[in-house]
């Protein structure tokens, strides 16, 4: 078996490890990247991000033209093909993997197609699709292999009527009814991507509300759109079991006896990481007692030249936070100054309407400061929502006691994931509320809303202010 050396060896062609890649690339290293899949891009290219995004776009595009239009009627075909509501994907793609090709040639970067696993730390074997076998020896090796939904015991998945995110967008037809099992992310976003297409949507979870992790005021407004739309949302539910009953439907019992049919079941309940076929014990590494191997916030392991980034290091699974955690592990490994805004990681969930947030929420600023003070800009008050019929929305700005610092933004509605990134700027250069009140805005926008809420905090901060030069 021959051996090839290089400087940096970097597993999975996803947004980790091409940030890593190219980072290492124009420090000037000795660069591969290893990939088991045909093309470049990950899972965030072929089974999530860009596939899902491009569906969503079709059922916004379908549901701006529902309501402009009242001179004519629209409605979907009946027995639509998932494949023509996602015309725009082969597209999307290829753009993607024409650029990403041409940004690893442009860095000298060697793309290796095949499977690799450990042999010693320093060492990987690669296999090539046609059996061939060839050795990697690197000076550092960064893990971004990605990660798969994981498949729970009593949810037989079989890919045709019980599907999981990397099968559902398979489906040759969109369903009638859809029940979905989760409450996280990716079951939030189908739910609301297919209940807009028409699809009769269950959401089933174990919690009393979605999207835990989130502002319960920002999810109500979410669970409020989702039902609007003929949604459905069973919290608190136990699956007893899951079953394709041969002829029309899945079925689901509930521990009380609840049963729920659906023509097709998406289990959307988390995800685990690719490390089965890396024999990672050969590197000295093993799995921690949820399934991931533990790093630090650099993403080096306990093997210290080999690191882990992106989905296979767990939570939060957002190819944002992959790319950036690519960056820094080739940074720390090359021992250049970290420069990193990850606390000031923004989230973006694109469920309709969208949601995001950067900094602290209410709650998590609360339990830190006790006395906050949270600006409110509802959508029905901001004149594009107004047109744009897209009320419904809401901005919450979070200052610290006093009323002056900002903590964090939540938004939900309407091109939340770009508004986001402006109080993310504003948090990074610690500029205060006021920055919004003398800021000026394009009318009408979206971004106006921050103008309201700071208002707002302006507001309840007069009151205070009295009372604190009194005391
Ligand atoms: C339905 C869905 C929607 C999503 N929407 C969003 C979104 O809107 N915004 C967002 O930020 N994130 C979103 N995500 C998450 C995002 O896709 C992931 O966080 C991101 O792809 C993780 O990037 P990664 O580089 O860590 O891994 P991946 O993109 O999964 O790439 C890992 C690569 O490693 C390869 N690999 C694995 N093992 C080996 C091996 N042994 N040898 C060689 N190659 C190997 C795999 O083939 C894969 O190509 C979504 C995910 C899903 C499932």
């Amino acid at each position: 078996m021959s051996t090839a050396k290089y400087d940096i060896v970097v597993v999975g062609s996803g947004p980790a490890g091409q940030k890593a890649a190219v980072m290492a690339a124009k420090a000037g290293k000795r660069v591969a990247v290893v990939e088991r899949e045909q093309g470049l891009g990950g899972g965030c290219v072929y089974r999530g991000t860009i596939p899902s995004k491009t569906l969503r776009e079709t059922a916004l595009s379908l549901d701006r033209i529902k309501r402009g239009a009242q001179a004519f009627e629209c409605r979907l075909k009946e027995g639509i093909e998932v494949g023509i509501l996602m015309h725009r994907l082969a597209e999307v793609v290829e753009a993607h993997s024409r650029y990403m090709t041409a940004q690893l040639k442009r860095n000298h970067i060697a793309f290796l197609h095949g499977c690799c696993k450990f042999v010693s730390d320093h060492v990987l074997e690669l296999t090539t699709v046609d059996g061939l076998t060839q050795a990697l020896q690197a000076d550092v090796i960064v893990l971004a292999a990605g990660s798969r939904p994981k498949a729970p015991h009593n949810v037989p998945v079989d890919h045709e009527h019980i599907l999981d995110s990397d099968s559902i967008l398979s489906m040759i037809y969109l369903p009638k009814s859809l029940a979905i099992l989760g409450g996280g992310v990716i079951a939030c976003e189908y739910a609301s991507i297919f209940s807009l297409l028409g699809v009769a949507v269950t959401l089933i979870d174990l919690s009393d509300r979605p999207l835990r992790f989130m502002d319960e005021e920002i999810v109500q407004r979410f669970l409020h759109a989702f039902i609007d739309h003929g949604g459905r949302y069973i919290g608190q539910a136990h699956i007893e079991s899951v079953r394709w009953d041969g002829v029309t439907s899945v079925v689901t019992t509930l521990a009380g006896g609840d049963i729920i049919k659906a023509e097709k079941m998406l289990a959307a309940l988390g995800r685990q990481p690719n490390i089965d076929d890396l024999d990672v014990e050969m590197a000295g590494l093993s799995s921690n007692e949820r399934g991931f191997i533990t790093v630090d916030r650099n993403g080096q392991t306990s093997v210290p030249h080999i690191y882990v980034v992106g989905d296979m290091a767990g939570p939060p699974s957002l190819a944002s936070a992959a790319m950036e955690q690519g960056r820094r592990a080739v940074a720390h490994a090359l021992g250049t100054p970290v420069e990193s805004a990850d606390h000031y990681i923004p989230m973006g969930i694109y469920t309709i309407p969208e949601i995001a947030s950067v900094g602290l929420d209410e709650p998590k600023a609360r339990a830190r400061f006790r006395n906050v003070i949270v600006g409110r800009a509802a959508f029905d008050e901001v004149a594009k929502a107004q047109i744009a019929g897209t009320n419904g929305g809401l901005l919450k700005l979070v200052a610290g006691p006093d009323g002056r610092q900002i903590l964090g933004v939540q938004v939900v509605g309407e091109h939340a994931t770009e508004l986001v990134h402006l109080a993310e700027l504003v948090l990074l250069n610690g500029n205060p509320v006021d920055t919004f009140v003398e800021s000026i805005f394009n009318f009408p926008t979206y971004a106006e809303a921050y103008r309201i809420a700071a208002l707002d905090i302006v507001k309840q901060r007069s009151k205070i202010e009295p009372l604190a030069k009194a005391s």
